[in-house]
């Protein structure tokens, strides 16, 4: 079988919805990808290895932080911010979450929420990818629900000291600095975030192994024992939970779109081999009435996602925006996306499982994806509590 190439995906003029910068971003981070990536990255996948040599092209690209204003950032839209992330997740979701979290995890609350000191601190360099960041929520024994959280800060002088332990952590152990979030006693158990530097005594991280699934991406559990920080490191701005789910907010936006671009590249791959492979009196697979079925349903649910991701980006852009829009597009477009890779991996047959195609990497990537920054279910009750009123958590 001949190899197959990505030829993009537009069924109904979706282009046209778009302005001439946003399909520069668009087009250029999917040559980025395509040059860079998709040559290497199913040896990535199968050695469980970080394309580290990536960061420093990406930072020159503007792709850190990039709808931030100032430090050096882009300063993009949130539709180009949007097509980004789609085209970095056609190559590989792992990538996608690594630029996500330094951008919308780590950036984004310095940006929010720390001081002038901290900002010119750190976003500058993690903008050109000297430095890297890693978001501290989840806890071994609280995900959905990280209100429950056991990580302690206590002040004591000008320092806090900082107990507990944090998992599931993305870039984890690659990280110079983690944005810890922690109940502070002395303030009646407020979550605040902490900016806590990978050197400082006490301050652990081990790397998770045996992961089927975002498997170029690191992923690391960190551990924190008598950790003192200066007071300076406290992020001043944040104010219990709804800062770090804030910063979730940022981060389920990019994911959405991101979504769209792993689809689409399973879709795409799905319809070429359709039309190259034959079976029975010599015809194409594709001339069956219902591998068009499957097709036909991947390529609807891809350009409703476009529709939905674009009304949610242009209203983030206009300010309007709320958590349950973001909590729809996650949700659908995650789930659509997991939908179309095994309607394709269907339509491979046998070579659907090997690592010749896409398809099986974007599967296995996509089932973290649908469980983290908000599992499915979760947004449903998200999207449910904001149309009836009630909370059904
Ligand atoms: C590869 C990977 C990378 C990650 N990166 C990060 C990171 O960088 N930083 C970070 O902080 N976290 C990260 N996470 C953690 C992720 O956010 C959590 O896994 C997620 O929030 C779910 O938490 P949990 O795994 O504890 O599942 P649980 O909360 O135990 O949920 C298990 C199941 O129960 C369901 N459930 C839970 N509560 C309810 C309810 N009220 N009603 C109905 N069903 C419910 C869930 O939907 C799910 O199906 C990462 C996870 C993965 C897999």
């Amino acid at each position: 079988m001949p190899a197959i190439k990505f030829r993009g995906v537009d069924f109904i003029q979706f282009d046209a919805l778009l302005t001439e910068e946003e399909r520069l971003v668009r087009d250029t981070t999917r040559q980025f990808i395509e040059d860079n990536l998709i040559p290497i990255i199913e040896e990535c996948n199968r050695a469980g290895r970080f394309p580290r040599e990536l960061v420093k092209p990406m930072a020159d690209l503007g792709f850190f932080g990039a709808s931030l204003k100032g430090y050096g950032c882009a300063g993009m839209g949130n539709v180009e911010y949007g097509l980004m992330t789609q085209e970095l997740e056609r190559g590989d979701s792992g990538v996608r979450s690594f630029v996500s979290v330094q951008s919308g995890l780590v950036m984004f609350p310095i940006y929010a929420f720390g001081s002038e000191e901290q900002k010119q601190t750190w976003l500058p360099a993690m903008q050109k990818g000297e430095k890297l960041g890693c978001f501290g929520l989840t806890e071994p024994g609280f995900g959905s629900n990280p209100g429950g959280m056991r990580t302690r800060a206590r002040k004591v002088g000008n320092e806090y000291v900082l107990n507990g332990e944090k998992m599931w952590i993305t870039s984890g152990s690659i990280a110079d600095v983690a944005v810890i979030w922690a109940k502070v006693e002395n303030e009646n158990d407020k979550i605040r975030g902490f900016l806590v530097e990978k050197d400082r005594k006490g301050f652990t991280s081990d790397d998770v192994h045996g992961k089927w699934s975002l498997r170029a991406s690191v992923t690391s559990g960190l551990s924190m024992q008598d950790v003192h920080i200066p007071e300076a490191n406290l992020l001043p701005k944040t104010d219990g939970l709804k800062s770090p789910l804030m910063c979730l907010n940022q981060a389920r936006y990019g994911i959405a779109w991101g979504a769209i671009g792993a689809a689409m590249s399973c879709y795409d791959c799905a319809l070429q081999y359709s039309i190259l492979r034959k079976q029975w009196r010599d015809q194409p697979i594709a001339s069956h009435q219902l591998v068009q079925d499957k097709l036909t349903w991947m390529i609807s649910e891809i350009t409703k996602a476009q529709l939905l991701v674009l009304q949610v980006g242009r209203l983030k852009d206009a300010g309007k925006v709320e958590h349950q829009h973001i909590s729809m597009a996650k949700r659908n477009n995650v789930w659509m996306a997991l939908e179309c890779a095994r309607l394709s991996r269907d339509i491979l047959g046998a070579n659907g499982v090997a690592d010749d195609y896409p398809i099986m990497r974007h599967m296995m990537n996509l089932e973290s994806v649908k469980t983290y920054e908000g599992t499915h279910d979760v947004h449903s009750l998200i999207i449910g509590q904001s149309v009836t009123g009630i909370d059904a958590f």
